[in-house]
């Protein structure tokens, strides 16, 4: 059996043109951001702007981005640095993939239905059958976060998860589940049975880390920035 190395990512998501993570202290070997990179409805840019092309240009380690529905223009080129994995399957370091679940529609609105994901999800089962060989992990980055039990979605919230990226979370079996999206989650994660951390880091981010073993462990950007104060969500089991 392979021994795999401790890998560690820089994680965040929804930073909509202005707050950009970045991981001080931590040795990052690829950062992920779950999607909203831009604020569509804000394309010329806001007082708070931060140019999201000019911070991946600032990590010296791959950046992996989903789209969300805010990201349906490229106008700063983030793009054009960043990987877009919206759909795809990456491999970041030997035995360890990440799959991509993202969407923009044409034009902005609220959130895609299942059908417009559902394609996607598909596709990216067939491609893992096919490039991830057994004993390897997955992380999946989406955007849209699944739609499960132990997520707190009340009826306000229907409609911001999604049953085929539960069903792909279900088939592919990652190690964990970066998401964005729905901001009120911001900086929680849970832990599923069977072991499956799900995070949503939003735009204060923080870190995963991939231990050899297959744990995964996050730490909020609360813990490590300025605000210690600020709540850093603890971690529930079920
Ligand atoms: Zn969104």
């Amino acid at each position: 059996m392979t021994i795999l190395p401790t890998i560690t990512l820089g994680i965040c998501s929804d930073t909509h043109g202005e707050q950009l993570p970045h991981w001080p202290g931590h040795k990052i070997h690829a950062v992920l951001h779950g999607g909203d990179v831009y604020h569509a409805p804000t394309l010329a840019h806001g007082d708070n702007y931060a140019n999201p092309r000019a911070w991946a240009a600032a990590q010296s380690v791959p950046v992996l981005a989903v789209r969300g529905n805010h990201d349906y223009r490229d106008p700063d080129g983030f793009l054009d640095l960043a990987e877009d994995i919206s759909g795809r399957l990456y491999r970041i370091a030997a035995g360890l993939w990440v799959a991509g679940v993202g969407f923009a529609p044409e034009w902005y609105c609220d959130t895609p239905g299942e059908r417009d994901l559902e394609p996607q999800c598909r596709d990216l089962i067939r491609m893992a059958s096919r490039q991830v060989m057994p004993g390897e992990r997955i992380i999946l980055l989406t955007h849209y976060p699944p739609r499960l039990p132990e997520l707190p979605c009340d009826e306000a919230s229907a409609g911001c998860a999604y049953g085929c990226v539960a069903d792909l979370m279900e088939t592919l079996g990652p190690i964990a589940v970066v998401f964005g999206h729905k901001h009120d989650w911001f900086g929680l994660r849970w832990r599923r049975a069977a072991g499956t951390l799900l995070v949503s880091p939003g735009p204060l981010g923080g870190v995963l880390t991939i231990r050899a073993n297959s744990e995964v462990v996050f730490e909020a950007g609360t813990a490590f920035n300025d605000d210690k104060n600020s709540v850093d969500s603890a971690e529930s089991t079920r």
